[in-house]
């Protein structure tokens, strides 16, 4: 989530696998003309046409029992899924899975194994103390060891099992599992990937990084009719224009596809519940099963609707740290951005730099939808664990009491990072346009891109 933030308040918000060369081979051309078909092979390499993965789901049920899994007399039940092998060299996965129990304070969890190495928690997303479904995505980044506590971890040099225990509360429900997995292997360049160690001033640590290729993904932008009078691409070409710049920069190097289309869904112009709990009107979760006929199973879907009411200042949300691609109409098939919430006056026709923001919640939304977490929540001045961090090594950690825009904005590890897209508070007239290589590394992994 993304919230607005006043410089000098605190107000509180919160909120790839790579590139293959695909081959054109024209057609007649066999192995009665070798030399032709080498020719072609070494001269006519193009990106792929899009992304390409596999997707499968499985309903199973939990069996295992944990007593007291989720606290004192809450029990978690568990399955096992076994994945691929793991580490840089592989092809990156996401994994997604749904009860509809209704257990307080006990969510959907994903633990994860690295072969003979023991469990360990993975950072998922539970979006709300009772939610009904999670997701993870392997790799978070380029040293996934920063969430474990133990000394073995996946590395460029291992290929390791990866396995999943999925936690529910109940074994007398079923649970949807899904698993995405790209099939467009990482490139050399990113499978030998390095985050930056050294750069003293974090404000450019990571950020020297230029990928000698550029990748695309397909972004398709869902307007609800009504939401802004700007609602167009050609309305909001400002922001599309951001949120190009702020991707295709030399650390990140993925180019946005566009796509759009306009429906209309007048119990959507405002959300009353940012919840993927419920698909009850008005809901997070209802937008995204009702605008199903408007997704693509193959791109980021971004939804423009008016504003929200569930929590006030938010511009924007993501359904799941990731997302789930390759499916439409689930609960977290999408991001959504609130027209309203980067308005000084709601309803109006948004000013460049408005727009401006508008670009940058789309990125920092996609982001999150792409895999990518907050560098620290904004409770990490009194909360300092790993899972009020990301796992991205470049990124700094603001310590700073507020973990405000301001208190962010200086150059040591504890007290900069606001000027990363990825910050948890932006406003308008505060630019916001750094990703490191990391992040870009981790964006340019993901099953979408191509
Ligand atoms: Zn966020």
């Amino acid at each position: 989530m993304r919230r607005s933030i006043v410089l000098a308040a605190l107000l509180v918000l919160l909120t790839c696998t790579s590139c293959a060369l695909g081959l054109l081979q024209l057609p007649g051309s066999k192995s009665d003309d070798d030399n032709l078909s080498l020719m072609l092979l070494g001269i006519l390499a193009l990106q792929p046409a899009g992304p390409r993965y596999e997707f499968q789901e499985t309903t199973v049920t939990p069996t295992t029992a944990n007593a007291n899994y989720y606290g004192a007399g809450i029990t978690g039940y568990s399955v096992v899924v076994s994945g691929s092998t793991v580490g840089p060299f592989n092809p990156s996965e996401i994994f997604q899975a749904e009860q509809n129990h209704a257990v307080s304070n006990a969510y959907i969890d994903f633990q994860q194994r690295v072969d003979s190495s023991g469990w360990f928690f993975s950072r998922n997303a539970p979006l709300s103390a009772s939610a009904q479904n999670g997701s993870t995505f392997h790799l978070y980044g380029a040293t996934p060891n920063l969430y474990t506590s133990i000394a073995t971890t996946a590395t460029a040099s291992s290929t390791q099992t990866l396995n999943f225990a999925i936690i529910a509360p109940s074994n007398s429900l079923p649970m949807t599992y899904r698993r995405i997995r790209a099939l467009i292997p990482a490139s050399s360049e990113e499978s030998n990937f390095s985050p930056d160690s050294t750069t003293v001033n974090y404000k450019l640590r990571g950020m020297s990084k230029v990928w000698s290729t550029e990748k695309r993904l397909n972004v398709n932008l869902i307007f609800i009719s009504g939401s802004n009078p700007a609602a167009s691409t050609t309305g909001i070409a400002e922001a599309i224009t951001r949120m190009t710049d702020l991707y295709t920069q030399n650390t990140v190097r993925i180019r946005p596809v566009i796509s759009s289309t306009t429906i209309v869904l007048p119990s959507y112009l405002t959300l009353t519940s940012l919840s993927t709990d419920t698909t009850a009107t008005g809901s997070l979760g209802g937008l995204m099963v009702n605008t199903a006929s408007a997704q693509r199973a193959d791109a980021l879907n971004i939804i423009f609707v008016k504003n929200e009411t569930a929590v006030g200042g938010v511009l924007g949300i993501s359904t799941g740290i990731p997302g789930l691609p390759g499916r439409v109409g689930t609960r977290q098939s999408g991001m959504v951005v609130m027209f309203d919430g980067h308005l000084a006056s709601a309803g109006a026709v948004p000013s460049s730099a408005e727009q401006r923001l508008i670009g940058e919640t789309m990125a920092h939304e996609g982001g999150h939808w792409l895999g990518l977490f907050h560098p620290v929540e904004s409770n990490y001045d009194t909360t300092q664990n790993n899972y009020n961090r990301d796992a991205i090594s470049e990124t700094p950690l603001c310590t700073a009491a507020g973990v405000g825009l301001a208190a962010c904005d200086f150059t040591a590890v504890n007290n900069a990072g606001s000027r990363n897209v990825m910050f948890w508070a932006g406003t308008a007239g505060f630019d916001q346009s750094d990703l490191t290589g990391e992040q870009g590394f981790v964006l340019r992994r993901h099953p979408l891109a191509y």
